[in-house]
C-alpha cells in the first residue's frame, strides 16, 4: 500500500484503491473512452492534481510520471494503418483482408499484432512471417509513431499538471537511440508539454532490457527522485506498475487498464486502476471549481 498524503487522503476520502467487481475484464472488451467517468478515478486524478499544487505551495517540485504506448498514447492505430499497408500490398492474395482491417476500432485490438492474422485469414506459417516481418520493420519506427491517438484525457490532465508546476517525465520501454525523435515530435504534436528546461524523456538505452527491469531499476529511481517528489506514475502495464511501485513507495502509482501483454502477472494489491484520463474539473460539473 502506498504510504503517501496523496493515498492516505483518497483513502480517508472513501476512495477504494482495489480494483471494484467488473472493472478487471480485459481492456478488449471495455474500450479506452466507453467507460463513463467514476469517480473513484475522478478522485485519483483530482487528487494528484491538488497534491501537486499542495507540493508547490509548500515551495517542493512535483513530478508525475507518465508510460507512453498504452498509458498516454493508444497504438492500436499504428496497427491498423501498418496492416492496412499490407493488405493494400497482398491483396491478391487476401483479398478481403483491407476491409477488415479498416473496420477496426483501434482501442480494441489485441496487445498481440499476430491475434488478429486468424481473422484476417492469415493461415499460412510463411504468411504469418512475412506479415509480422511486414509489421515489425514498420511499428518500431519514427514515421509512424504519428498514427497513435491520445488516450481520452490524456493531453489535457497532463498539461493541467504542467500549468500546476509539476515536472513531467515521460518514462518509456521504447529504444532511445531509436525512437526519441519521433516519440517527441508526436508528444508536441499532441499537445502533450516537451519543453526540455522542465520535463523528461526517459526511454529504454537498452534493446535487451526488459520494460520492466529498466523501469525498475536503481538508475531510473535516481534520474527520476532528481527531478522532485514523484506524486504519481502511470503505467498500463501490470509488470511495470508493481516494479514502480515497489521503487516509489511513497508516491500513487496508478494502473491504466486499457491493454497489456498477455502474460502478465496481476496487478498488486493497493494500486489503484483507471480507464483512461477523463476527469471531471476539466468536463463535467466542477469544471468551474476554484484552482
Ligand atoms: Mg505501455
Amino acid at each position: 500500500m502506498p504510504s503517501s498524503r496523496l493515498a492516505a487522503s483518497l483513502l480517508a476520502a472513501g476512495v477504494a484503491l482495489l480494483p471494484l467487481a467488473g472493472e478487471t475484464r480485459s481492456a478488449l472488451a471495455a474500450g479506452f473512452d466507453h467507460g463513463t467517468l467514476t469517480p473513484r478515478q475522478d478522485a485519483i486524478l483530482s487528487g494528484v492534481l491538488s497534491e501537486t499544487r499542495q507540493l508547490v505551495r509548500e515551495s517542493a517540485t512535483p513530478v508525475s510520471v507518465f508510460d507512453l504506448d498504452a498509458t498516454l498514447f493508444d497504438a492500436g492505430g499504428r496497427h491498423k494503418q501498418i496492416m492496412a499497408e499490407y493488405a493494400r500490398s497482398h491483396k491478391d492474395r487476401f483479398p478481403g483482408m483491407l476491409a477488415k482491417v479498416l473496420a477496426w476500432e483501434t482501442d480494441r485490438l489485441p496487445y498481440e499484432v499476430s491475434e488478429t492474422f486468424d481473422e484476417l485469414g492469415i493461415q499460412d506459417p510463411a504468411d504469418r512471417k512475412d506479415a509480422k516481418d511486414f509489421w515489425y520493420k514498420r511499428f518500431f519506427s519514427n514515421d509512424y509513431l504519428h498514427y497513435d491517438t491520445p488516450i481520452a484525457g490524456a493531453a489535457a490532465f497532463v498539461k493541467a499538471l504542467d500549468r500546476a508546476g509539476s515536472v513531467i517525465v515521460y518514462l518509456t520501454g521504447r529504444n532511445d537511440a531509436q525512437l526519441r525523435s519521433g516519440t517527441l515530435r508526436v508528444l508536441e504534436a499532441n499537445g502533450f508539454p516537451v519543453d526540455p528546461a522542465k520535463h523528461a524523456l526517459v526511454m529504454n538505452p537498452s534493446k535487451a532490457m526488459r520494460d520492466s527491469a529498466f523501469k525498475g531499476s536503481a538508475a531510473v529511481r535516481t534520474q527520476i527522485e532528481a527531478l522532485g517528489k514523484v506524486v504519481a506514475l502511470f503505467d498500463n502495464e501490470p509488470g511495470n506498475v508493481n516494479e514502480l511501485q515497489r521503487s516509489f513507495p511513497d508516491a500513487l502509482t496508478v494502473f491504466l487498464d486499457t491493454n497489456h501483454s498477455p502474460k502478465a502477472p496481476q496487478v498488486d494489491a493497493g494500486i489503484p486502476w483507471i480507464k483512461n484520463f477523463r476527469w471531471s474539473w476539466l468536463t463535467g460539473p466542477l469544471a468551474a471549481r476554484p484552482r
